[in-house]
């Protein structure tokens, strides 16, 4: 790998605009940010979420570690890309428009949108396309049995735990379809709406049966009691769940989760959670 210099908030040139090919062709684009040559307040919160994703710290700056994970995954896809007769350019870890292009033709042959990404759908099926498991065509549901069993456990757990606490908590969301998210990330992007995700089919634990949002309740309707959220959170966490309302980038006071320290982009890889 030749030398490439430590990219940040205001850095500008040639390696800036490599750079941002490489997070718009490995999906990470979320907030549309331009393809050019000049490292913008978009490209630095693309950068953190990502460094998020891959366990870095989450500083927005591009040093060695950072560039090193973005060249080894366009490298795989690009390898990927060859051994399946899409000629991708030689593997070299830049999402060059030759990458771009292979993308393109993979997708007109797998009937999916052409739009030279590798979206968690171009993924699963450059990686995983044999998957049995089926989770982007299983429904959107809230009962335990659409989580993963592991996870469904804890979540009985959690919830008699707060029963004991005199919290009357209730699943809002489990399972959440693939088709379901990709509506929600399109909202405010090419549907009418303000946007309320930055999480395509895929990219969501949700989509994976691996989290769950939670609410408590008064007279049956949801309660906005914010402490109520807190106390619920600090229950959660006691049965080894992951609560969103520790999270860095978007704080989701609802949401619980349990990866097994896989990332979803494991899990599109085909990667599954020890049984
Ligand atoms: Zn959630």
């Amino acid at each position: 790998m030749p030398h490439l210099p430590t990219l940040r908030l205001g850095s500008q040139g040639p390696n800036v605009k490599k750079l941002k090919m490489n997070l718009n062709g490995l999906s990470k684009n979320y907030n549309n940010f331009v393809i050019d040559n000049i490292f913008d307040r978009k490209t630095e919160d693309v950068v953190k979420n990502y460094q998020d994703d891959i366990k870095l710290p989450r500083d927005g700056i591009v040093g060695p570690a950072t560039w090193a994970s973005l060249i080894k995954r366009v490298k795989l896809i690009q390898a990927k890309l060859d051994s399946l007769g899409y000629h991708a350019g030689s593997p070299d870890g830049w999402f060059s428009q030759t990458t771009t292009d292979a993308v393109k033709r993979f997708q007109r042959d797998h009937r999916l949108v052409q739009e030279g990404v590798v979206n968690p759908r171009t993924r699963v099926s450059l990686f995983a396309p044999h998957s049995a498991d089926n989770f982007e065509r299983r429904p959107s549901s809230t009962a335990l049995s659409s989580l993963d069993p592991y996870v469904a456990s804890l979540a009985g757990k959690f919830l008699r735990l707060a029963r004991a606490n005199n919290l009357d908590v209730h699943i809002t969301n489990g399972f959440r379809s693939w088709d379901e998210s990709d509506r929600l990330y399109a909202q405010g992007r090419t549907t009418p709406g303000p946007k309320v995700s930055n999480a395509r089919g895929g990219d969501s634990y949700h989509n994976w049966g691996l989290a769950f949002d939670a609410a408590p309740f008064e007279n049956n309707k949801i309660s906005n009691d914010q402490t109520k959220y807190i106390r619920m959170g600090h229950l959660g966490e006691q049965v080894g769940l992951e609560w969103g309302g520790t999270f860095k980038s978007i704080v989701d006071l609802p949401h619980y989760q349990y990866t097994f320290g896989l990332t979803t982009e494991d899990l599109q890889n085909g990667k599954r959670p020890p049984r």
